[in-house]
């Protein structure tokens, strides 16, 4: 048969291109949740995985690596500056995160969001099978289901959200947001994190419709959880993503794993308690919220800084976006502050790295680390937390988590707080470093038995048997 009956299509392929110290290049598999998970359905469908290779000016053919079909779509230098680090992540994310940061409103970076969404739809309709299932990845390419369904009216088409959906009310300042709803609804199955934020998308779409502008009325009418746009039904629904549970667990167990997080302990002087925290350096993580309120409890007294110290993990993260850049220099003097404040010499108190760990490194922070700290402003899932609690087999450790992650509708035995009361996450902090072990150990029994149950793979699955599903009630297209 012509073309795969499974395509994946997401801003970035699952490969990196590496360049080697003699200037030649090949490409290296890039690890990830969302790989691992497709791989198999990928392997037994034919399937084709459609993304950009992650460096400009790459032009390559549709290539096999080691048993996966890639469809590298080329982007040139303009085009990642304005679709990828303009409009996706000076516009898009800051307004889907609450406009924590204002958003940057800008006709070019739109035009070439447009363009690029229309390049993916095309790769897309040329890789895919009659009657194929695609499944479209997150906030880069809401353009997509609705230009790939004009391309090609036989696909069945699914779209996830990997980052919140945002109250009406943010929404309606975006400039195309009657071009992006529409986008959005080309799909038959929408997909949200939670139920909030399907219900944010059903509200705007009623709205939208309600609403005829110069670009035209929609005509949407939906109720829970289905929009009917014309003739076709579109679902909306909630699919909590997650990890691979099961290898992490398994991995925290090994003895070399075991060995580096006693290891790591000694190597910070043994303290009584080790916090840690580990984040892409983004404004949305609330790293600041969690220095601040480690800073007045040192102050306060309330905690010794000879009994606890804090790591923070800020992995480097689109360092060419201003507001970036600005969060870096307020963190790492705040960082500077508590150390000068309250470190001695060869002892700081907050250890910070500013790169990538590797895996196995981290899991070992994991096993070592007494509190870890998940803080975010606002954040669509958070693996680093469900990743801590499939770590801690051993039953310890302790989690303060966000009220504002998606991981908080499930981690419901976390120390849970208000990123936005300092007083509140002080107060969560003290009562994970104090906590009763019998009690620790209940709450992260609970924990993982939620996570261990809820797997990226599971998640996966349930989402393609909903767009399976799909089909069922709606008249066959000819
Ligand atoms: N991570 C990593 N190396 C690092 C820091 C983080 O591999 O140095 C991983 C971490 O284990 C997790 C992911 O990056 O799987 C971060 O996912 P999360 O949902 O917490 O935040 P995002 O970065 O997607 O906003």
């Amino acid at each position: 048969a012509e073309g795969s009956d499974f395509v994946v299509v997401a801003n970035r392929l699952p490969v990196d291109l590496d360049t080697a110290p003699d200037g030649s290049r090949r490409w290296k598999r890039s690890p990830g949740g969302l790989v691992t998970a497709l791989e198999p359905i990928l392997r037994n469908n034919n399937g084709a995985w459609v993304g950009w290779p992650g460096v400009p000016d790459v032009e390559v053919e549709p290539f096999e690596d080691d048993g996966l079909e890639l469809v590298p779509v080329p982007l040139s230098e303009r085009e990642v500056a304005d679709y990828y680090e303009g409009f996706s992540n000076a516009t898009l994310w800051p307004l889907y995160h609450d406009v924590i940061v204002r958003p940057v409103y800008d006709r070019t970076w739109w035009e070439a969001y447009v363009e690029v969404n229309r390049r993916f739809a095309e790769a897309t309709s040329t890789a895919a099978a009659q009657n194929a299932t695609v499944w479209i990845q997150d906030y880069q390419l809401q353009l997509v289901p609705k230009m790939l369904r004009m391309l090609r009216p036989d696909l069945t088409i699914g779209f996830f959200l990997h980052i919140p959906f945002p109250p009406v009310e943010l929404f309606m300042q975006m400039p195309w947001r009657t071009e992006i709803v529409e986008g959005l609804l080309g799909a038959d199955l929408i997909g949200f994190h939670l139920p909030g934020g399907a219900q944010n998308f059903l509200y705007l779409s009623r709205r939208l419709a309600g609403q005829p502008t110069s670009r035209g009325n929609i005509g949407v009418r939906s109720k829970l959880g289905v929009v009917q746009v014309g003739f076709r039904t579109v679902r909306v629904g909630a699919f909590p993503i997650s990890i691979d549970s099961g290898e992490m667990d398994e991995k925290s167990k090994r003895k070399s794993i075991r060995d580096r997080a006693r290891e790591i302990r000694a190597e910070l002087g043994d303290p009584k308690v080790i916090m840690l925290g580990v984040d892409r350096l983004d404004y949305t993580k609330g790293i600041d919220v969690r220095l601040g309120a480690f800073h007045e409890l040192l102050l306060s007294e309330k905690v010794d800084p000879e009994d606890v110290v804090m790591i923070q993990v800020a992995t480097p993260s689109r360092e060419r976006v201003e507001s970036y850049r600005h969060m870096r220099g307020e963190i790492e003097s705040k960082v500077g502050r508590i150390n000068g404040e309250f470190g001695r010499v060869g002892h700081p108190v907050v250890h910070y790295l500013h790169r990538p760990i590797p895996r196995d490194e981290l899991i070992a922070y994991y096993v070592a680390a007494d509190v870890m700290l998940v803080t975010p402003i606002r954040d669509g899932m958070n693996l680093v937390a469900k990743e801590y609690v499939a770590c801690r087999s051993d039953l310890g450790g302790a989690l303060v988590l966000s009220e504002f992650t998606g991981a908080a509708a499930e981690l419901r035995q976390a120390y849970q707080c208000n990123p936005h009361d300092l007083d509140n996450v002080a107060d969560a902090m003290m009562a994970a470093i104090e906590q009763d072990p019998e009690d620790g150990r209940r709450h992260m029994r609970a924990m993982r038995r939620q996570v261990l149950a809820h797997d990226v793979d599971r998640w996966a699955r349930s989402f393609l048997a909903a767009l399976d599903r799909t089909g069922e009630d709606t008249a066959p297209t000819q």
